[in-house]
C-alpha cells in the first residue's frame, strides 16, 4: 500500500525537515510494509530518507529555461528527486493547467524515468450527471498519458472531496477504482478527505492501492495514525 502526503502550500523548509526526521524515526521502528511519499512545497525540497521518498508537487516539462516562477529537472536533480505529482486538481482548476500542458509534462518526466503520481478527478457537476459521465470525464484526463508507463501511479481524487472534509462514499470509490482498473494495471490511489474515520474502509477496497492525503498529512501524528490504522493485523475487510 502507498501513503502519499501532499503538503500543498503548507510547511516551511525547517518544518519539513523536522517532519521528515520524525516520520523517518517512526517508520524505522515500526517497519510498515508501505511505500511512503511526501510532497513538500518547492522551497522545502530535499533528499528523501531511508523510508520516505520526497517528490515535487509539480514541475515544468523542461530541464531549465525561461519559465518564470517554475522549477524543472535541473532544480529537482539538485536534491536527487525523481518523483513528481502531475495534474492535481488545484493545478487543473485553480491555475488553469490544460490537459495538453499536463501531458507534455508527463512525457518529459517519463522520458527522464521519473516516478509520476498522476491525478485525475471529476468536479461535482459531473458526478451529479451519473457514473457514465464521471467515467467519460476521467478517461479524457488520460489523453496523452501512457497508461503502461512502469513508474506510473494514478491518484483518483474527486474534486468535490478534496479539502472539504467529506470523502466520497465507499461505494463511489469502489465503483470508480473498478472502472480505472479496467485499463490501468499500475497502482491507483484514492485522495479526497482521507482521515482516521474512513481510512480503514477505503484501504480495504480491492482496487485501492493507497491514498493521497492533504489535510490529514500535515501533522506527523495524523499521517502516522492513518498508517497505524491499516497496518497488517488492523485492517477491517468487511
Ligand atoms: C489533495 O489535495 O490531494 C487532498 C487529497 O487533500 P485532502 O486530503 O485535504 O482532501
Amino acid at each position: 500500500m502507498i501513503f502519499a502526503a501532499n503538503f500543498k502550500m503548507n510547511h516551511t523548509r525547517a518544518s519539513t525537515r523536522e517532519y521528515l526526521e520524525r516520520l523517518e524515526g517512526i517508520l524505522r521502528v515500526e517497519e510498515y510494509p508501505f511505500k511512503v511519499l511526501v510532497f513538500p512545497p518547492a522551497t522545502a525540497l530535499c533528499e528523501g530518507t531511508d523510508h520516505i521518498t520526497v517528490g515535487a508537487q509539480d514541475a515544468w516539462g523542461a530541464e531549465h529555461g525561461a519559465y518564470t516562477g517554475e522549477i524543472g529537472l535541473q532544480q529537482l536533480r539538485e536534491f536527487a528527486i525523481d518523483t513528481v505529482l502531475l495534474g492535481h486538481s488545484e493545478r487543473r482548476h485553480i491555475v488553469g493547467e490544460s490537459q495538453e500542458r499536463i501531458a507534455e509534462k508527463f512525457a518529459f518526466y517519463r522520458e527522464h524515468g521519473f516516478e509520476i503520481v498522476y491525478c485525475v478527478g471529476e468536479p461535482l457537476e459531473v458526478r451529479k450527471e451519473g457514473f457514465e459521465a464521471v467515467a467519460e470525464y476521467l478517461w479524457e484526463q488520460f489523453d496523452g498519458i501512457d497508461l503502461d508507463y512502469e513508474r506510473l501511479i494514478v491518484a483518483y481524487e474527486p474534486v468535490w472531496a478534496i479539502g472539504t472534509g467529506v470523502a466520497a462514499e465507499t461505494e463511489q470509490i469502489a465503483q470508480t477504482h473498478d472502472e480505472l482498473r479496467r485499463r490501468i494495471k499500475r497502482p491507483v490511489l484514492y485522495g479526497g478527505s482521507v482521515k482516521l474515520d474512513n481510512i480503514r474502509s477505503i484501504a480495504a477496497l480491492e482496487n485501492v492501492d493507497g491514498v493521497l492525503v492533504g489535510s490529514a498529512s500535515l501533522e506527523v501524528e495524523s499521517f502516522h495514525g492513518l498508517m497505524a490504522a491499516v497496518a497488517p493485523g488492523q485492517i477491517d475487510m468487511d
